[in-house]
């Protein structure tokens, strides 16, 4: 088979695992090293000045015009994000937050108005909040729980956008997203989906999303050492507006930055497996423990959501939230999570290594007023290490709270 074939072409049908190792790989001269070089560049040469006019015209596929087109580095890695997502291709930015902004500038414009879930990830409010309501874009948010008929009555003239995430951040809300995007589709609007949760427990575009993002800086990084995220559409039209609209504002992902996310997906699927499986076990545990009112965690039968998970998606990543009774207060929460060894208390996830950090328990809400968690909430991250090592090290931490 030719060399340069994108990795789906070749992969395809092939399990999850076969394919993030065997994909992205192709397509450069390598000299038999497995992996492909990291290639760096701002000036892209040509033989002639024909042939550099002939190329302007598709200046919007995987053709080397200019660094800010991309080179072999981010194409190999927007290869694989597609082949991840389900989608045809994937474009890769800075942060998994130019991710969330990018496809919001992209598809309105003055005067128009867009849904967000009051569930999401809090720096979303930031961007339509500010840039889009100083660009004359208005944002209403709605209750994540909300059904299709409740949908439709938020729906104007001018609603060009519904923006999801599901689980949504720190609450773990789910959303039924094939309902509210066939609602939002039947009124015009496109539908944008923050999938970092997901990754490919949940394929998006089987599920009606038109644009799926990512922050690549999670689990696919995988090692606390990179930012990145990724937009992906499935249709050629969608495309051109994303990359239209990123060529507009300047968008750009360094090569090394992808280089090292591409290391990442080699060992993803067996990271998500070992972390899917602990985090469930550790939550489990949790559930079990007298100073615990309940678990945040979509994969437990206890999550009051848990048939839409089931439904939708085929697995589960290592986040998770833990109430704690509300007896306790949540200084004495925080002195157990100061106390632990082996959790860092830290924003961000999918490392290797578990983190523990405490959630405000009174969450920014627009829809129906300020949600009040019950208890001290903390956001685990479960890692690589032995889960009887974090068990045990939680373990000592709750036993010193009072009964
Ligand atoms: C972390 C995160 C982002 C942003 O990713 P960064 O790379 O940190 O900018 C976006 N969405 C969700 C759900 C996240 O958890």
């Amino acid at each position: 088979m030719p060399d340069n074939l994108p990795p789906d072409a070749k992969h395809k049908g092939e399990s999850f695992a076969t394919r993030m190792s065997h994909g992205g790989r192709a397509g450069t001269r390598v000299h038999g090293f497995v992996n492909p070089p990291v290639h760096r560049g701002s000036t892209v040469l040509y033989p002639s000045c024909e042939a550099r006019g002939a190329l302007g015209a598709r200046s919007l596929e995987q053709v080397m015009t200019y660094g800010t087109a991309g080179g072999p580095t981010h194409y190999a890695l927007e290869d694989m994000v597609a082949e991840i997502e389900g989608g045809t291709r994937a474009l890769i930015v800075g942060t998994g937050l130019a991710a969330c902004s990018l496809p919001l500038m992209a598809y309105l414009k003055a005067g128009e108005h867009c849904l967000v879930p009051d569930s999401v990830y809090g720096p979303v409010r930031r961007i339509a909040n500010g840039m889009l309501a100083r660009f004359g874009i208005e944002t209403t948010y709605y209750d994540p729980a909300i059904d299709a008929e409740g949908l439709r009555a938020l729906l104007r003239p001018n609603t060009k956008v519904l923006y999801m995430e599901s689980p949504g951040s720190h609450t773990f809300e789910m959303q039924d997203i094939p309902a509210l995007a066939e609602a939002a589709h039947a009124h015009g609007a496109k539908v944008l989906m923050d999938n970092t949760w997901g990754i490919h427990h949940f394929q998006p575009f089987t599920k009606g999303v038109d644009v799926s993002i990512q922050a690549l800086t999670k689990y696919v990084g995988g090692h606390s050492d990179v930012l990145l995220g990724s937009v992906t559409v499935n249709t050629p039209e969608d495309w051109a507006t994303i990359a239209g609209a990123a060529r507009e504002i300047g968008h750009y992902a360094s090569p090394d930055d992808c280089w090292l996310a591409l290391r990442g997906l080699r060992t993803l699927a067996v990271r998500l497996k070992h972390q899917e499986e602990a985090g469930l076990t550790v939550a489990k545990w949790f559930e079990g423990r007298p100073e615990v009112l309940r678990v945040l965690h979509p994969a437990l039968p206890s999550h009051p959501q848990h048939a839409l998970w089931k439904r939708d998606f085929t697995g589960a990543c290592s986040l998770f939230g833990v109430v704690f009774q509300p007896r306790y207060t949540p200084e004495q929460i925080n002195a157990v999570v100061d106390g632990l060894k082996l959790f860092g208390i830290g924003a961000s996830w999918g490392g290797y290594e578990s983190l523990a950090l405490p959630t405000t328990n009174h969450i920014t809400r627009t829809a129906a007023g300020a949600l009040e968690l019950e208890g001290p909430t903390v956001r685990f991250h479960i890692g690589l290490e032995d889960t009887n090592d974090l068990i045990a090290d939680l373990a000592a931490g709750l036993d010193g709270l009072p009964r």
